[in-house]
């Protein structure tokens, strides 16, 4: 238990990595309203290449180029970021068409004040391919005073059964089904659960472990202006109608424009989708895996897009 009550603004919905990986990554969560990491951060110190220690605020143009700069610019040793409190919210999902989407979030959640966190999901199974979503709002519960009985840091749950879906969907389409079925089920039974912020971002991603000798899972992260999300869910299923990707999954963040990074993904107001992607070891299945995410990538760019650079470098130089 988090003795102080106290949550950070920003993290990944796991906590699994590092502070200066994620700093460096500039990382965003399902947060909708504190943007990406950099707008939290107060100083943070770095080790420069000469040695020399220095603390850097927002007021210097070290701030820009080291958040979101891939340890390019030296190793940040510590960092000083803004908290907020732990809160208590009540889940609640709903399913619903992509083409609805973009307009739901702007009326329903963006316009509603007691929407703190977000998370979507559209489906990669054959059925409702990248039609078919169902979303989850995290919106503040009436009864904050009982925040103290949901504020333990729980264990990830049905683990197990998580891992043994996503191990059919890798290999059959009807597991694949039964995976966007099973999520979606769980999710919709769960409206009226309340749950603490701080539980909310601390999955250990253990389902996401996989060891294989011929296969492995991939991620990839594309940032879609909010307004061209439907015009761009089309070209991306246009895009993949006539090519064999092992997708697994795609889940949908919401991140607000921000350009305060020199390497800034959010220039306007985005939908990340992160896309689970299982891919051969095979040269020709890396290649072939490598010549989709282009196809994808140029897809992503014709809407004003931009992807993110802490997966596989996939990309040409151009
Ligand atoms: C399963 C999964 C889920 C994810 N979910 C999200 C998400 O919800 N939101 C999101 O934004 N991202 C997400 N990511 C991406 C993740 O935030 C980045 O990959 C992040 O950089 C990982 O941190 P790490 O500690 O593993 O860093 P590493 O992979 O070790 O390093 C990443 C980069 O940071 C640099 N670096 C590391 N430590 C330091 C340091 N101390 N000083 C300077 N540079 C340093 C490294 O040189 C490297 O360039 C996810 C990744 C995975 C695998």
């Amino acid at each position: 238990m988090n003795p102080y009550g106290l949550a950070v603004k920003v993290m990944q919905s796991q906590n699994i990595f590092t502070i200066g990986g994620s700093l460096s990554a500039n990382a965003h969560g399902r947060d909708i309203r504190y943007g990406s990491l950099i707008d939290t951060v107060k100083s943070f110190r770095l080790l420069k290449a000469d040695g020399s220690i220095v603390t850097v605020t927002p007021k210097d143009d070290l701030f820009r180029a080291v958040i979101g700069g891939y340890g390019l610019f030296g190793v940040i040793l510590d960092v000083t970021l803004e908290l907020t409190d732990d809160e208590l919210y009540v889940m609640q999902t709903e399913t619903m068409n992509y083409s609805a989407y973009a307009d739901y979030f702007t009326k329903h959640v963006k316009g509603n004040p007691d929407v703190r966190m977000h998370l979507a999901r559209i489906s990669t199974a054959k059925k409702g391919f990248l039609k078919d979503m169902y979303v989850t709002n995290y919106e503040l519960a009436d009864h904050q005073d009982q925040l103290s009985s949901y504020s333990d840091l729980k264990e990830d749950e049905y683990t197990g059964l998580t891992k043994f879906a996503l191990g059919l969907s890798r290999r059959y389409e009807w597991g694949r089904h039964w995976l966007w079925n099973t999520q979606q089920s769980y999710f919709l039974s769960q409206n009226g659960t309340k749950i603490s912020r701080n539980n909310v971002m601390r999955s250990e991603s253990t389902f996401l472990e996989y060891e294989n000798n011929d296969n492995t899972d991939v991620l990839q992260e594309y940032f879609v202006p909010v307004k061209e999300y439907a015009s761009y869910i089309d070209d991306l299923r246009q895009t993949l109608s006539d090519e064999d990707l092992n997708l697994l999954n795609i889940t949908i963040r919401y991140v607000q424009k921000n350009e305060k990074a020199d390497l800034s993904y959010a220039k306007d107001d985005m939908f990340s989708l992160v896309l689970l992607i299982n891919e051969g070891f095979s040269k020709e299945d890396q290649a072939d895996t490598a010549r989709i995410i282009r196809r994808m990538t140029d897809a992503a760019i014709k809407h004003g897009s931009s992807y993110y650079l802490p997966y596989m470098t996939y990309h040409t130089k151009a």
